[in-house]
């Protein structure tokens, strides 16, 4: 079975990768939460985002985690949202600015690759949530993995020093799980590189 403390992959540092079209849309509810629940990056993103990081909501629904962030809990760039949406199949949800840092892993969390042992991730990442109820019951969509490629596709083609892709589960093996054993990462993986 897949350990999701395992997944990771870096982006190919020589990528002449265009900027492609994101089918995504503003959730209007977070963007207006997000200044409550995300940060200031130490430097443009241009700079300073080096990593993507794979999430899921251990909820049904996109609004359950758009509600965590109008509590001023935790924060993320992009949602996926789940089968029975109807956003589905059509488009992701954008739900905080790419400029500011989203609270999406634990500021206590360091990762050798990414930020040389430093702690808060959320710095140099962006975060992209996927809809799952994370039961081990849940399958993710052909879609859902589709549109999270596409939106690390997206990232890969604006952020020359984005280079690594990670699950949450990878950064903060002790504590997260997610995106959970049930998400396909080398069918990912491969959606993402080829
Ligand atoms: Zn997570």
């Amino acid at each position: 079975m897949a350990d999701p403390t395992d997944f990771q992959f870096d982006l190919p540092p020589d990528r002449h990768w265009p900027p492609v079209p994101l089918a995504e849309r503003i959730h209007k509810n977070a963007w207006a939460a997000a200044d409550g629940c995300a940060s200031l990056r130490g430097a443009a993103p241009q700079e300073t985002v080096r990593a993507i990081v794979i999430h899921a909501t251990a909820g049904a629904a996109t609004a359950g985690a758009v509600s965590v962030m109008e509590a001023g809990r935790a924060s993320f760039h992009w949602i996926v949202p789940g089968k029975d949406e109807k956003a589905h199949g059509v488009h992701v949800w954008a739900t905080c600015p790419e400029r500011l840092a989203a609270w999406h892993v634990r500021r206590s969390c360091s990762h050798p690759d990414i930020c040389a042992g430093e702690n808060n991730l959320n710095r140099s990442s962006l975060g992209i949530e996927i809809v799952n109820r994370q039961n081990g019951a849940d399958p993710f969509s052909d879609w859902q993995i589709e549109a999270a490629a596409d939106i690390v596709r997206y990232v890969a083609g604006k952020y020359p020093n984005l280079a690594h892709v990670v699950s949450h589960a990878r950064l903060d093996p002790t504590r997260r799980t997610d995106p959970g054993v049930n998400f396909p990462w080398a069918e990912f993986k491969a959606m993402v590189l080829n």
